[in-house]
């Protein structure tokens, strides 16, 4: 079945009243009736609701209608985008371990991984994930994962999946891609090979900006990646904090299982059940807002390109883009998504056009149905020095923006007045 079918009707039955809207199960806990139901609940020899923290029936409807629009086999829903990076990470590296992790990736993933997670004991190396060329040479006996975005935030870069692919497989280390900005609609990372996906979906999932989540979701078969792989001895050896469980044991997807059953349950980062209510209903219509999101962006991205006072764009859509070749090859359709950044003489230049237009808002969101404006160099970036944000592209003049759903000539209209 294709993504906009099951994102529409995927693990939902329509319950005892027939309800078309998944229910909302507002509730912390469940009856279990009899003592042996809930003995077998928590020995997993069946499988059902046992604590909101753990899992609930609408959370659940949620992460099931995810993980086959990802094209994945299982899901994992957390509170928010940053809890769900965690998560990945910590269920496969421990203290005196360490991971690889893009260069180019969100900032809250840079100071999670990078800086966080040192005082935990687990080191970060970064590569450039433009080509992977330096990747191989940074894996030693203790990388436990590899860490990279599929169209990174805020610097629009597509990664050289393939060969970050090809690389993990032959060092069997489980790869972790953030789809947050593509979206499983424009882009499976699955279907190339990747064996986690992450993502914050609090950006184009939800859509107008109304809930925080966060989600991961394994591929089919990733459980032959870690069962008897010396990497990954806790999913092969008995964890003592569930009774001498062995993860590897047990015929379920096993990455999500394990990121439920010992960090949901330990560290408590859930959704609410009416988050995830939220989710579904932006899921339902994600193909076709991303599809608009994308040709929106586009018409702006050409508009921008033929301006006089603009000196450069970056959109990997645009034919002349000098990622345009990579978009071909993995996004659906070459559609590259909503977000686009572009470059004019000097900061208060950059300010002016902030303040002056009028249906752009100045928020450091992304994925909004409402467009937005940001000057990168003097917010989300401001704590890095001058001369390196030049270097890693974000210069003073640089202006991001995430192209909502409006009429894209009304967007054009209002960048028209604001450039002058
Ligand atoms: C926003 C974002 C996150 C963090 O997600 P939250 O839901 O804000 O916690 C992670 N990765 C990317 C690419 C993001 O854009």
């Amino acid at each position: 079945m294709t993504q906009e079918t099951l994102a529409l009707h995927h693990g939902y039955d329509r319950g005892d009243f027939g309800t078309m809207a998944v229910p909302i199960y507002q509730t912390t806990a469940y009856d279990f009736e009899t003592a042996d139901t809930a003995a077998n609940r928590f020995a997993l020899k069946e499988l059902g609701p046992i604590y909101t923290r753990l899992n609930n029936p609408t959370t659940e409807v949620f992460e099931n209608r995810f993980a086959a629009v990802e094209g994945g086999e299982a899901a994992l829903a957390t509170s928010s985008g940053q809890s769900a990076v965690f998560f990945a990470v910590a269920n496969l590296a421990q203290a005196g371990e360490n991971i690889i992790v893009a260069k180019k990736v969100y900032g809250g993933s840079t100071t999670l991984l990078t800086h966080t997670l040192k005082r935990f004991g687990i080191e970060a190396k970064s590569f450039d994930s433009d080509n992977a060329d330096d990747l191989e040479a940074l894996i030693d006996d203790k990388t436990r994962a590899i860490f990279f975005e599929s169209l990174s935030n805020p610097q629009i870069a597509i990664p050289n999946i393939e060969k970050i692919v090809k690389i993990a497989n032959k060092y069997n280390i489980v790869t972790v891609c953030d789809n947050t900005v593509a979206t499983p609609i424009l882009l499976q990372p699955i279907s190339h090979g990747v064996d986690v996906v992450v993502h914050s979906t609090s950006k184009y999932t939800t859509g107008q900006g109304l809930a925080l989540g966060g989600i991961l979701v394994a591929r089919k078969g990733l459980n032959e990646k870690l069962i008897g792989n010396e990497r990954y001895a806790h999913f092969n050896e008995p964890d003592e904090s569930y009774h001498g469980l062995v993860y590897a044991d047990i015929p379920l997807p096993l990455f999500t299982l394990r990121a439920r059953l010992s960090l949901l349950r330990d560290l408590g980062a859930t959704p609410a059940p009416f988050n995830s209510w939220l989710l579904i209903q932006g899921l339902e219509t994600l193909a076709v807002r991303m599809k608009q999101h994308s040709l929106n962006a586009l018409k702006v991205a050409k508009y921008l390109k033929s301006h006089p006072k603009v000196k450069n764009v970056s959109y990997p859509g645009l034919e002349s883009d000098e990622q345009h070749h990579k978009a071909k090859k993995y996004f659906k359709d070459g559609l590259t998504s909503g977000l686009l950044s572009f470059e004019v003489e000097g900061l208060e230049y950059a300010k002016n056009i902030l303040n002056s237009t009028k249906l752009f808002s100045v928020v450091v969101n992304i994925g909004d149905s409402k467009s937005i404006i940001t000057h990168p160099a003097s917010t989300t970036h401001m704590q890095v020095p001058a001369d390196e944000l030049e270097k890693s592209g974000i210069g003073q003049g640089l202006i991001r923006l995430s192209i909502g759903l409006e009429n894209a000539n009304d967007l054009i209209a209002d960048l028209e007045q604001a450039i002058g």
